[in-house]
């Protein structure tokens, strides 16, 4: 994709009204559509013709927006999902089923974390995490038979750890599996993971593409580079018969397209986790900014990581945008610019209970649960997020106890820093 058209995405993307029609994307809140016959309405319920029939199975507005975030990623079919939680469910759930393994990078996202350790195991799903700044050799072992997937986050949530994607794609090609990327923090802004292999991509939409805290959501976009069928006897939910539909196989019927016709004519149909076509609207707005506001969040965090590392107080800062971080080469490789996120992730001297008594004295930087919002907000993982790992398992996921996770907003960076300054003058009073 020409990268200089992200912008024209974004504001003028998947929606081309015609003479007479509205300019902006339209609220088609309905959840039934009306067909003349029987026989149409029929032939959409076993997939022989495209249309909508009931919003839990497709909505035209979800549609637009889910095509919005399809091209910015370069990916050839979307969906959109009423949290980031249901779309990695889903991206996973879609390809294994009970008695199936896949493989996940250790540093992601808490939600994360406990959707793949909990959740999927009661679903008979098991995930093997790994170290993904191991070399090959060492993450091809935790493969198995079984396993049906590599997963991972562009950049964690919180331990900020950048991916090397063309390494994990090697892996998960040579195993015959796809790679999943998490790029919600990324953002195909400043990322699009499809350019370094990645077959599959998701995001928690209630992050910058949002980006203004209004609206829970998510979406998955497939790059329809994975061929299923030379991997036929592995992924039998997309190459064999579904007994749901007729018979119908997937990748027959729908080839480059088939995973996401899968996830919406089965994982929606009986699971559900659809968005609000206002929801959607809502997402659509942010996403029409989505270029200004990404490289702003990135220059301020680049700001006031460079603040932090200088302060005496500040034990350590995580930010692949410093020089000196572990993960500043693979930010300069991957990202537009070197670009990465907003989020910038440090502790201060003296641990964990001055981390929270820091955050205690911030007036501009507010404590909310959230990340990647226009405006400023920080949280302790260990207290918050991440509160029912123990001390343990939060290093195993690349987070410090100590970690305080500083989402940087758009606003006057100076003013940022001045908060900064007055919460550790009068902490340190
Ligand atoms: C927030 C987040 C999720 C979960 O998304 P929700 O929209 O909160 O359900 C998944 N992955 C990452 C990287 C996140 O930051």
């Amino acid at each position: 994709m020409v990268k200089k058209s992200l912008a024209t995405i974004c504001t003028q993307g998947s929606w081309k009204p015609k003479n007479g029609e509205p300019r902006v994307v339209p609220i088609y809140q309905s959840t039934t559509f009306k067909y003349d016959s029987t026989a149409e309405m029929a032939d959409l319920f076993d997939l022989k013709a495209e249309g909508y029939f009931y919003t839990r199975l497709q909505n035209p507005t979800n549609d637009i927006v889910a095509t919005k975030i399809t091209d910015l990623e370069g990916g050839v079919a979307g969906m959109l999902t009423s949290s980031g939680q249901a779309a990695n469910f889903y991206a996973i759930f879609n390809i294994c089923q009970a008695g199936d393994h896949f493989v996940s990078a250790e540093s992601i996202y808490g939600g994360t974390y406990n959707l793949f350790l909990v959740t999927m195991k009661k679903l008979g799903i098991e995930v093997t995490l790994v170290d993904q700044n191991a070399d090959e050799a060492e993450i091809r072992k935790a493969f198995r038979p079984n396993t049906k997937a590599l997963f991972g986050e562009t950049i964690s949530n919180p331990g900020v750890a950048v991916l090397d994607i063309e390494k994990f794609a090697r892996i998960a090609h040579s195993e015959g599996v796809p790679l999943i990327i998490d790029n919600t923090f990324a953002t195909p802004i400043n990322c699009r993971p499809f350019e370094f292999g990645a077959d599959i991509v998701t995001h928690s939409t209630t992050k910058y593409m949002d980006g203004h805290a209004t609206t829970t959501g998510g979406c998955i976009v497939d790059s329809g580079n994975f061929d299923w069928e030379t991997q036929h006897d592995k992924f039998p939910g997309l190459t064999e018969p579904d007994p749901s539909y007729h018979g119908l196989a997937y990748s027959k019927s729908f080839g480059k397209k088939a995973y996401i016709m899968k996830a919406t004519a089965q994982l929606m149909r009986d699971l559900g986790s659809i968005p609000s076509p206002m929801n959607a609207f809502l997402l659509n707005l942010g996403l029409e900014t989505l270029h200004l506001r990404v490289p702003r969040h990135c220059e301020n965090a680049q700001r006031v990581a460079e603040y932090l590392e200088k302060r005496p107080e500040v034990a350590w800062v995580h930010y692949s945008g410093l020089k000196n971080d572990k993960y500043y080469v693979l930010a300069q490789k991957y990202f537009d610019g070197g670009r990465s996120c907003g989020v910038i992730s440090f502790g201060l001297k003296g641990g964990r209970d001055v981390a929270v008594k820091f955050m205690d004295h911030l007036k501009l930087i507010a404590i909310v649960t959230h990340v990647a919002d226009a405006r400023s907000c920080v949280l302790h993982p260990a207290s918050h997020t991440h509160r029912q790992l123990s001390d343990e398992q939060l290093l195993e996921a690349g987070i410090q106890p100590d970690l305080i996770r500083l989402s940087i907003g758009i606003e006057d960076v100076n003013d940022l820093t001045e908060d900064i300054n007055q919460a550790l003058q009068t902490l340190y009073k």
